[in-house]
């Protein structure tokens, strides 16, 4: 069964295998695993581990989106968020959720966030502190100008969070050449291809510093988890770590360097969504956004308006061929969803475009066109 979900992915055997132990947290021979684990994330991210920590978090990436926001936003200050999707609703509601002042930018479903508009919406506000960026919304499959974005908050004076839980390991992130980045966000099991279960926060020092005591939550404060590695090193948790999904990252990023790097990454996830937004189109079906804003992550299609569609048969009938996509749409107009990200390839996405093809075929969906009712999303 292939996984053609933006999140949990397909994952090699080799990543699965590496999980086939049990581990010790505090064993000598568990600590260098995790230490290598960090070394590569601090690479990945620009080589920053002098100015940068990178902080482990057991769980969703939805609990270190809470955590960044917890720890490096002030309680005096706010967060502008470009509502660039579902993502950026949620960081939203995260940041509600914790007493954080929130204000909401409007960006168009269907294009990229305008840096302009968020330089200009941060001139408006000065008790703005942050803004809270989605790199790669996955919801709609853009990916968003976080360098464009960034260089407005920095110009205004600002720092930033960036969600980059969909981009880190694939799309380009350097930290060292983006300092109004105070913390960036993801997890083991999107384009880093390991499993589920861990979350990282790769923040500025200095920004940790200023921020002890301010989480209100000590499962969720970053500046106690730098805190802990600065005081008992580098190599230890401060609760009990999910070892076999840590033991799973240091193989996948292994894989990572000897695929090439996020550059190689890239132009894979970049040869998967061609494929797909080419191969949907030769059915008869109706990519929802334009080859030119569409991102590597994952590809939303419309949902064909034949009264024999349903999303339900149709994400099994897919299964009976081999592939599992999501079950909810985010879109506007009733979609279905598939990623492009994990450990597959633009064969697996040919292949399938022929598995659509004969689902549609089996289901009795003659009419392809798309369904253009506005409609609720079937998922917030
Ligand atoms: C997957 C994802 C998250 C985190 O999801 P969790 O279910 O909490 O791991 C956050 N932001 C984006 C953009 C994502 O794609």
């Amino acid at each position: 069964m292939k996984l053609l979900i933006p999140g949990p992915v397909t994952t090699r055997p080799e990543v699965r295998a590496a999980m086939d132990a049990d581990f010790a947290p505090w064993d000598p021979d568990f600590r260098p695993l995790y230490a290598e684990v960090r070394a590569r994330l601090a690479a990945l991210a620009g080589h920053v581990l002098a100015t940068h920590a990178v902080l482990p978090l057991q769980g969703a990436g939805h609990f270190a989106v809470e955590a960044a926001i917890r720890t490096l936003v002030p309680p005096e200050g706010g967060l502008l968020i470009p509502m660039v999707g579902n993502y950026a609703a949620r960081m939203a509601r995260l940041a509600r959720e914790v007493g954080r002042r929130v204000v909401e930018l409007p960006v168009s479903p269907v294009a990229p966030a305008d840096a302009a508009a968020v330089g200009t919406a941060l001139a408006a506000d000065p008790t703005l502190s942050h803004v809270g960026f989605v790199y790669s919304e996955t919801s709609s499959g853009i990916v968003h100008d976080v360098h464009a974005v960034g260089a407005a908050a920095r110009g205004a004076g600002r720092r930033m969070l960036v969600d980059a839980v969909s981009a880190f390991g694939a799309l380009p992130l350097d930290l060292s050449a983006q300092p109004e980045i105070d913390a960036a966000v993801f997890t083991a099991n999107k384009c880093l291809e390991g499993v589920p279960g861990l979350a990282y926060v790769i923040a500025r020092i200095d920004a940790l510093r200023g921020a002890e005591g301010r989480a209100g939550s000590w499962s969720l404060d970053l500046a106690d988890i730098f805190l802990a590695g600065e005081r008992d090193g580098w190599g230890g948790f401060r609760f009990t770590p999910p070892a076999q999904v840590l033991a799973a990252l240091r193989r996948a990023l292994q894989l990572l360097a000897d695929e090439g790097g996020p550059p190689a990454r890239l132009a894979r996830y970049r040869a998967n969504a061609r494929t797909l937004h080419e191969g949907m189109q030769a059915i008869g079906l109706t990519p929802y956004l334009a080859s030119a804003v569409q991102g590597p992550i994952g590809v939303n299609v419309h949902a064909p308006a034949d009264p024999a569609w349903s999303l339900e048969n149709f994400v099994t009938a897919l299964k009976a061929r081999g592939f599992l996509i999501s079950n909810f749409y985010n879109t506007a107009r009733p979609s279905f969803r598939v990623g492009c990200i994990g450990a597959i390839t633009p064969d697996d996405m040919d292949r399938f475009v022929a598995a659509v093809d004969a689902a549609l075929q089996a289901m009795g969906v003659r009419d392809r066109g798309p369904d253009c009712q506005d409609r609720a999303a079937s998922s917030g």
